[in-house]
Parts: C-alpha cells; structure tokens; sequence
C-alpha cells in the first residue's frame, strides 16, 4: 500500500443531519433499528452496540458467511457499499439489533436517506489508499485481482451451474453506483433455503427484499437481467469500504465472494 498525498484534493465527507432506519434484519428476522449521525473528519465510519464503538475496517469482521458482520453486528455491507458510492467518509452508527435492517435487500433505500441527509464536505483532504502493484487472492476456483487504476473499477463474473454465467463492468462515477449497482437486491436460490434457514441465515429473507433463483430462473421480477452479478459488486464495494479508506484500483473478481473480499482487503493493508 502506499499513499501520494495531493492526488485527491477532494474533501472528507460527512452527513448534515441525523436519520433512522428500522426493518427487519435477513437472517434473524428480528427488528433491529440503526440511527446514523454526523462525524468528525478522519474519524472514519464507526457503529456503536451496547456502548461499544466497532470501527468499520477489516480487522474488526468476526464472520464472513452470508454476510460481513463486524464485532456482533451482521450484515453491514450494503450500508457500507451506499456510503462509499456516495464518498462519503465519516460516520457513527448506533445499531440496536443484531444486524442492520435488510429493507429492500438493496442499497437504494440506504442512498435516499444518506442523500436526504445531505452529504456536507469537511475541513480534511481525503486520503486515498493508491495501489502500488498488482495484487491477487484466490481460493478454489475464485479469484480477485487488484490492479493499479486512477480511478475506480470492477470486473466481475459468476457462474451458477443452473443459469449459467454473468458478467458486469462497473467504473464508479457521479450516479453510476445510484443507477447501476445500488438497486441490486441480494438473492438466494430456493433449493438452499431449507439448508440456511437451519444454520440461522436467511430466516428474514423473502420475495420483499431478496431476488429469488430456482434451478429454473427467477421466482420474483428482476430489477435487471444481469441482477446478482451487480449485487456481486455491491458486496464487494461494501466490504472495500472495511480498507477505512477511499482506494484507486481496478479490481476483477471471478466468482468470490465475503470471504475472499475480505482477504483481499487485508491483502490491501499489509502490502
Ligand atoms: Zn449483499
């Protein structure tokens, strides 16, 4: 890793007001309520359960399946993912429950509060994480590759035995994680439900806030074709955000998935 100061002269960012948001959390089913406040510059994002600030980097994820929990709070990717598409930099989370609300299964819900919020700049420069060299992690058959880039960019591909391949090409832009990759819903297949429900996962989920696959296609209407890949790289984008900071790089990922990303972003850290 290492940084060029004065390649982003861009601003930290933060939200004028505060705002809450309650729903039912995917895996327990379980209410769970989330009040979002303003922070200082370079503070960084931060949840707050029980008294106990979590930090939002990598070195505080505790599980990666079906989800990235950080300390005892679940699934924070898709917040996550919202207020990095946004830039935004700094943030305190309070969390009652024991993982953040699933709404919609998307980030859209999360972008339209942050942005009613409004998202105000701060008095420090951001401070970009600047990729040196070309880094890769594998397991099995998934891989992600993290390449130099003035900018930033993902590639990413899946395949399903029963629906085959997708594939989707992001570069984060004005708008283009609003319109592109925030309304993806995450998704299961039926044929797995029984499986996860037993193991405590996916108790919450349902047609209202997950895409559902069978082995013959789509059970509910997909928001577009290519649906589960985007929300791939929301996922991604969302665990990205656990570096604590912005990065420049182009990452191409086949087929991984929380457990790899989060490699990945440790990878990010320790090179
Ligand atoms: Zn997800």
């Amino acid at each position: 890793m290492s940084q060029s100061p004065g390649q982003s002269l861009d601003k930290q960012t933060t939200i004028a007001r505060p705002f809450a948001i309650e729903g039912i959390g995917i895996h327990s089913g379980l209410l769970s309520k989330m009040t979002v406040c303003p922070a200082g510059p370079s503070s960084g994002i931060s949840f707050s359960k029980d008294g106990q600030l979590i930090r939002a980097v990598a070195g505080n994820i505790t599980r990666t399946e079906r989800g990235t929990t950080l300390g005892k709070i679940a699934v924070v990717e898709h917040f996550l993912a919202a207020a990095y598409g946004l830039g935004i930099d700094n943030l305190i989370i309070e969390v009652e429950g024991e993982e953040l609300p699933i709404l919609d299964g998307s980030a859209l819900p999360f972008i339209v509060a942050l942005e009613k919020a409004g998202v105000v700049r701060q008095s420090l420069d951001k401070q970009p994480i600047v990729l040196s060299r070309r880094l890769l992690v594998e397991s099995g058959s998934s891989s992600i590759e993290a390449f130099p880039f003035n900018g930033f960019k993902v590639d990413f591909m899946i395949i399903f035995n029963s629906l085959g391949e997708q594939a989707y090409s992001f570069s984060l832009g004005n708008q283009s994680f609003k319109e592109e990759i925030a309304p993806a819903r995450t998704f299961g297949f039926v044929e797995e439900f029984e499986q996860l429900t037993a193991r405590g996962l996916g108790r919450g989920a349902s047609s209202e806030n997950a895409l559902i696959l069978s082995e013959k296609g789509a059970v509910n209407t997909p928001r577009f074709v290519d649906e589960p890949v985007r929300h791939k790289i929301l996922d991604l984008i969302g665990d990205l955000a656990l570096l604590g900071r912005p990065i420049k790089g182009w990452f191409k990922a086949n087929k991984a998935g929380h457990a790899l990303n989060a490699q990945l972003v440790q990878k990010i850290l320790t090179a």
